[in-house]
């Protein structure tokens, strides 16, 4: 079997996405970028019970291989590794305060800092097409345009990193944003922050990044 850890990650990947409280039973899909194409999880298997043999192996023109049927999301999962480069991993889940907000067509605006972890100002919400569809992906490309991530409208959130373990803590940041978001909602109407001030912050992530001194 090719690719052994790389699947055995992604499962693993899968078992901290529902550990971590952020998604439920088989809902959500998880993928990561090989020379092939890319390493999919299959459609409707519960992760507790999927086996690195279970993980289906694309290429970029859709075509599968194994016996397994590959998650139904593989479009969006194809679509991005076609069109953005920088993307080693896919991960989509079903968090509630993202999908909350996502079935009020809501996108996070930039009320908290921290919103520019996704690229940007806001988290747009990509607007409602049935799962598994092409109309969904390209939907999906356009919200994700300059972003690493954003909410699918009556759905859930996806987002996209350089590999398994960003794209799942990117997940978790999503879902709290989402979550501090909703709260502050509840209470009042939460401040946001101006253009000036998100590029100043977009600035700062990338010399926050360089973990050494110059
Ligand atoms: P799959 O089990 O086919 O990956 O579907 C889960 C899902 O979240 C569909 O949007
Ligand atoms: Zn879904």
């Amino acid at each position: 079997m090719n690719h052994a850890a790389l699947r055995q990650e992604l499962i693993d990947t899968a078992m901290d996405m529902n550990r971590s409280g952020i998604n439920q039973g088989t809902s959500g899909n998880i993928s990561v970028r090989v020379d092939e194409g890319f390493l999919i999880t299959p459609s409707a298997l519960p992760y507790a019970v999927c086996l690195p043999e279970d993980i289906v192996l694309m290429d970029l023109e859709g075509n599968s291989q194994g016996c397994r049927k590959p998650s139904s999301e593989w479009r969006f999962h194809r679509d991005i590794y076609r069109h953005r480069e920088e993307a080693g991993a896919v991960l989509h889940a079903h968090p509630p305060w993202c999908t909350s907000l996502a079935c009020l067509g809501r996108e996070i605006p930039p009320f908290h800092y921290m919103i520019a972890i996704a690229g940007g100002a806001s988290i747009r919400c990509a607007p409602y097409a049935l799962f598994g569809t092409q109309a969904l992906s390209d939907l999906v490309l356009e919200a994700l345009e300059d972003r690493k991530a954003c909410l699918l409208a009556n759905h859930g959130m996806l987002c996209l990193e350089k590999d398994l373990q960003q794209a799942l803590s990117l997940a978790i940041e999503v879902e709290n944003l989402a979550r501090t978001y909703g709260q502050a909602l509840q209470i009042g109407k939460p401040q946001r922050l101006g253009r000036d001030e998100i590029e100043q912050v977009l600035q700062k992530f990338r010399d926050y990044r360089q973990r050494t001194l110059p």
